[in-house]
């Protein structure tokens, strides 16, 4: 655990390093859980967004994409529950006054228990050796018993809060953080204030005078841009359900415990999908696109073993089926995307509040109805963070260095090939140049002259450059150059004629998206 904690930190730094991501406003000490990224983030953070949008919109022919704005009229968020609902319950320590999550804090405490029953039986496995029966172990050790009996009466209290009649047991949360004598981990003590219900949306005004200006709200979800458009869409498009709309864009959420780097911001990126369906089709259509995202997630090749999906027990009122597609990060496995099944509750409920009849008119059978929704959702930060951790790699070399290596997959690497001139002089920087000047239309292309070659090859190691070019004397007299591939070092002496053709159909969004079937 210890060796993966270390791994994050070591991705965090190589971000900042390496020009993917900065701390917002560093200069003025930084704005929590706010993101920059630098030139070679975007890059990455560009190609991931094609490579959604590419799978979803290019080559689903019912699928079409838009692009809302993130002021929308505050009504619809009366409409989608967000005011009302959009809460995490909050508790302060006096004494610290630092702020918790109350149901982080009992989710930790949870963790605890569990931590102590893992101790107890990696200690006995220890002492037995190869007679342990671990099964067995767990089911008689009184010390293991004990705890789990303490486990689960607080899981079960827990539920009971978290399930209460007309909403979260707020009372009942603070009573179970007194009973379990959980304390602030900053001053050490119990000194707690009520546990309270805090509001995600972040608010602004719009228009000038105080009197006449109206409250509206940054969305904290892209979804809604999506149902608000639903008719204008449908008709202007001339969409036959099943059909879906996909959107890219920043979402915003005051996040309390905004904790571990770009996985929880308080602006981030969301890809959204709503795919529109004829009611009774739904979860046909959820375990379809639950195949579908799983297989788009896997085509990046970080294997198979590094998903997994989390179905809800528990679901939201208006669901009737969800899960998680959660990807193996260092600190565990976490959601990464989430496939909701939606009912009709986003359209009825704009249609209520809107007043306007927001159905489908379904030319085969002659029926009007309001459609059912699948939704897939995925934060562009969450995808960038687990590709980076997946990709990130210290190896140790033959002649006992080590190099840090990015294994980006080469369709998302920010630069795909890195054209270096041996040295500055005799036209090896022109003719190098000259190979960029062939390629950069193809794909991106990067000059670097300075240090030495090896230096220049670790440094595209770092950021993940599948392929370098080196340019030297003999290039000059046969126009054939030392091509070096960033995962096996491998070096190869090949005609420039022939560079297209090798590197692009490895670095192409295509070769990637053939691969899904
Ligand atoms: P969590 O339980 O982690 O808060 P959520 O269930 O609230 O997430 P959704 O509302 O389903 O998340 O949002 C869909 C996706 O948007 C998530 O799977 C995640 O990838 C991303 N996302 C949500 N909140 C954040 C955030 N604060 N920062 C970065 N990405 C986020």
């Amino acid at each position: 655990m210890a060796q993966q904690e270390d791994i994050f930190k070591k991705v965090v730094s190589h971000c900042k390093e390496y020009g993917f991501v900065f701390p917002s406003s560093e200069i003025y000490d930084g704005l929590g859980a706010v993101y920059d990224y630098g030139q070679n983030g975007v890059e990455l953070k560009n190609n991931i967004k094609q490579y959604w949008w590419q799978y979803m919109v290019l080559l689903h022919e019912n699928i079409v994409g838009i692009d809302s704005a993130i002021f929308m009229h505050p009504t619809i968020w009366k409409a989608s529950g967000h005011v009302d609902a959009f809460n995490d319950p909050l508790i302060d320590n006096r004494d610290s006054k630092k702020r918790y999550r109350a149901d982080v804090l009992i989710e930790e405490q949870i963790a605890k228990y569990e931590d102590k029953i893992e101790k107890e039986v990696a200690k006995a496995k220890k002492r037995f050796g190869d007679s342990f029966d671990e099964a067995q172990y767990r089911a008689t050790s009184p010390r293991v018993l004990e705890e789990q009996a303490k486990r689960d009466a607080l899981h079960q209290r827990y539920q009971e809060v978290m399930n209460a009649e007309g909403g979260i047991d707020l009372e009942g949360m603070k009573q179970i953080i007194l009973d379990e004598e959980i304390v602030c981990p900053l001053s050490g003590t119990r000194n707690w204030t009520d546990v309270r219900q805090f509001n995600l949306m972040f608010k602004t005004e719009m228009g000038a005078a105080a009197e006449g200006a109206s409250t509206i709200y940054l969305r904290p979800e892209t979804a809604q841009g999506i149902f608000v458009n639903y008719l204008n869409v449908q008709k202007t498009g001339r969409m036959k359900v099943p059909f879906g709309i996909a959107q890219i864009g920043k979402a915003f959420r005051n996040e309390i415990v905004a904790r571990q780097f770009i996985f929880r911001m308080r602006e981030f990126e969301q890809m959204e999908m709503q795919f529109f369906v004829k009611p009774g089709t739904e979860l046909q259509w959820f375990d379809e696109w639950k195949k579908r995202r799983m297989a788009w997630h896997q085509a990046l090749g970080f294997g198979a073993e590094n998903y997994r999906f989390h179905d809800h027990d528990k679901l939201a009122h208006y669901a009737n089926a969800a899960t998680d597609v959660e990807f193996k990060l260092p600190f565990g496995f976490k959601e990464v995307e989430g496939i909701h099944s939606r009912t009709d509750f986003d359209l009825s409920q704009h249609a209520k509040f809107s007043g306007k009849k927001i159905e489908y008119f379904d030319p085969e059978d002659n029926t009007s109805y309001t459609p059912y929704v699948i939704e897939t959702s995925i934060g562009v930060d969450r995808m960038f963070l687990s590709i980076m951790c997946h990709s990130y790699c210290e190896e140790k070399l033959e002649d006992g260095q080590t190099r840090t290596v990015l294994r980006l997959p080469a369709a998302l690497a920010p630069v795909k090939l890195a054209v270096f001139p041996l040295t500055k002089k005799d036209g090896l920087p022109e003719k190098a140049r000259e190979i960029i000047d062939s390629l950069k239309f193809h794909f991106n292309c990067k000059y670097e002259e300075k240090d030495q070659i090896g230096k220049r090859y670790r440094r595209q190691d770092a950021i993940g450059t599948p392929f370098c070019v080196t340019v030297d004397n003999q290039t000059l007299e046969d126009n054939t150059v030392t091509l070096r591939y960033r995962d096996t070092m491998k070096q190869e002496r090949v005609n420039i004629s022939d560079l297209r053709s090798i590197i692009e159909d490895q670095v192409s969004l295509t070769s990637l998206l053939k691969n899904l079937k």
